[in-house]
């Protein structure tokens, strides 16, 4: 078996283990009362961008090859690094969500009795969970040894979080105040002490 296909099974296990990590909280979410939801058009692309960059587009690479034009040849190390990205992702991403607990939502909504989380992962930065999707387009960059597929995870991470966190941030302080405000003053975005 070649790395590059080593890389890319290893991509595919990794979007399974993410799936599966999800999956609990996305059933749960549907039986807890939204109170407000800013599902903008803005927001709706950003969800698109991240579903193409981490999902479409490497998955169609994956079963067919295209772009081959694209393609570079892989390397040993490069699947290696890729892996441990990834598996740190997903720990991030199980994290996150064991934390958000009933307060998760995939767009930008606060919820019935909602409650600012702020231990845990959230206790370093804002937004874990878009920590953990930004590893993801960087373990996917050494995964894949094409620059298409392999890059579009990062740029689709960039789309969703730049779209989003401005107005998830006002959202949270419209309904904390000075809750957030002083999460906001002990705690980064995404980067750990950097942003
Ligand atoms: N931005 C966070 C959460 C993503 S899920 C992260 O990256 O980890 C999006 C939902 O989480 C939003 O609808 C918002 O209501 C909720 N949320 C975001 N930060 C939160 C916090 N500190 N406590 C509770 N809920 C939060």
């Amino acid at each position: 078996m070649s790395i590059a296909s080593i890389g890319q099974i290893i991509w595919v296990l990794g979007i399974v283990a993410w799936y599966f990590i999800r999956r609990p909280y996305e059933r749960r979410a549907k039986r807890v009362q939204v109170v407000s939801n800013r599902r903008t058009r803005s927001e709706t692309i950003g969800l698109a961008a991240a579903l193409c960059g981490l999902g479409i587009v490497p998955g169609f690479y994956v079963v067919t090859g295209i772009p081959e034009a694209a393609d570079y040849p892989a390397e040993a190390w490069s699947v290696v690094v890729g892996a441990i990205v990834f598996i740190t992702a997903m720990w991030v991403f199980r994290r996150t969500h064991k934390e958000l607990g009933r307060n998760w939502s995939i767009t930008l909504e606060i919820r019935d009795r909602h409650e600012l989380i702020s231990g845990g992962p959230y206790a370093l930065v804002r937004h874990p969970m878009y920590t953990s999707f930004m590893l993801m387009g960087v373990g996917q960059a050494f995964l894949l040894s094409n620059w298409i597929a392999g890059l579009a995870g990062l740029a689709g991470f960039a789309i969703l979080f730049f779209l989003r966190v401005d107005e998830e941030e006002r959202m949270m302080l419209e309904t904390f105040g000075p809750q957030y405000r002083a999460y906001m003053e002990r705690t980064k975005r995404i980067i750990p002490y950097l942003y």
